[in-house]
């Protein structure tokens, strides 16, 4: 037998298992599987792309200087406590590793998302799942979970994906309940989706045991790029950065990064559109009997009658060149999360859904 063991653990993680993108013999394809932004990204940010191609025998910076000015200058924050990643899956990641280990609790939701216990596992810790309401965190159930070992509360809000959203004061009643030693992980996906929301930016300044997560992934339409970052108290930014590659991120993600924040006028454009045609989605599948919570993020948790219906639906709208989300693993089972696309690809879904919903009374 080998001695030859991962860490424990690590054999229990499940392979985190991303949107499909490909339909077998269908060419017309709308991916509304990822959450990804239909309208890309900006022009501003294509040139800075062109730009950064030009020094790529140059190591990149260390310290992510101009891209921590930029975001500290756009949000008010503090640039000493910002920390970049590849992806905020990274910053999830570091905050896991320099927090958490074996024989240490590592607290989520019912339907939180699936990098959570992922990353405990990675560290060993053991993942503590804790009941919704009705899709959305029960700040009470969260704080009746923990105890003297946890470390680590993760939270998405807006959550992914419910797309239902905890008040800051409950947040913040969160913070304040959670056992001495135990740091709140709020992530913050979603939050340009949600007008005047600051991600948690206001509770990190108020408090020691708080990181907030943001991404250019979502609203900036930069997943492919991979650049995330984390806004928390400087003791526990110090902390990260000492598990932090020194050049996790390229000259390419720390150039477009910075021009993609400094172009505010895309984000609100997006969320504007975003809130639009998330309204027009959510009542024409209302309309057809599907529902949904309301959302605060760019995709919609349609609910069918049974687990039964929703995966019919899907093959149906597969059929049709349209690609969702399929949520089971989420404990989500007569569900499907389906991304707000731009208007013909929310025409397209809502129709086709009204044409099987049709077929099937
Ligand atoms: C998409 C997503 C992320 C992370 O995305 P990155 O591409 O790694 O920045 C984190 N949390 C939630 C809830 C997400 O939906």
């Amino acid at each position: 037998m080998s001695r030859i063991e991962p860490q424990p653990g690590i054999l229990e993680i499940d392979l985190y298992v991303g949107g499909t993108s490909k339909i077998e013999g269908v060419s017309d394809v709308v991916k509304l599987s990822s959450n990804e932004n239909p309208f890309g990204y900006s022009d501003a940010v294509k040139t800075a792309f062109g730009r950064a191609g030009h020094a790529l025998h140059r190591y990149p910076s260390t310290d992510h200087a101009g891209l921590r000015a930029a975001i500290a200058e756009v949000h008010g924050l503090d640039a000493e406590r910002i920390i970049c990643g590849v992806g905020s899956d990274e910053v999830l990641q570091f905050v896991t590793q320099a927090y958490a280990g074996v024989g240490d609790e590592v607290v989520y939701t019912e339907h939180g998302f699936s990098m959570y216990p992922i990353l405990a596992k990675m560290v060993g810790a053991t993942g503590v799942v804790v009941p919704e309401r009705e899709r959305r965190v029960d700040v009470d159930a969260i704080l009746a979970a923990c105890t003297d070992k946890t470390r680590l509360v993760f939270i998405a809000n807006p959550g992914n994906p419910t797309g239902t959203m905890v008040p800051p004061q409950e947040v913040a009643r969160l913070a304040d309940g959670l056992p001495e030693g135990a740091i709140l992980v709020h992530d913050g996906a979603y939050t340009e989706f949600v007008e005047g929301a600051d991600g948690g930016a206001a509770l990190v300044e108020a408090r020691d045991n708080v990181l907030m997560t943001r991404t250019f992934s979502k609203i900036y339409g930069l997943g492919g790029l991979r650049i995330g970052w984390g806004y928390g108290p400087k003791e526990m930014i110090d902390v990260l950065n000492r598990v932090r590659q020194p050049f996790n991120l390229s000259t390419v993600q720390l150039e477009v990064g910075e021009a993609a924040v400094r172009d505010q006028a895309w984000v609100t454009k997006c969320r504007t559109d975003n809130i639009r045609l998330r309204a027009w989605l959510a009542d024409a599948l209302a309309e057809h009997g599907v529902v949904s919570d309301p959302s605060s993020a760019n995709f919609i948790l349609a609910r069918f009658e049974d687990q039964k219906e929703a995966e019919a639906c899907d093959e149906y709208l597969k059929t049709q060149g349209l690609i969702v989300r399929r949520v089971a693993g989420y404990g989500l089972p007569n569900c499907l999360r389906i991304t707000v696309g731009d208007e013909p690809s929310c025409r397209r879904v809502a129709h086709a859904i009204g044409q099987f919903k049709a077929g099937t009374r």
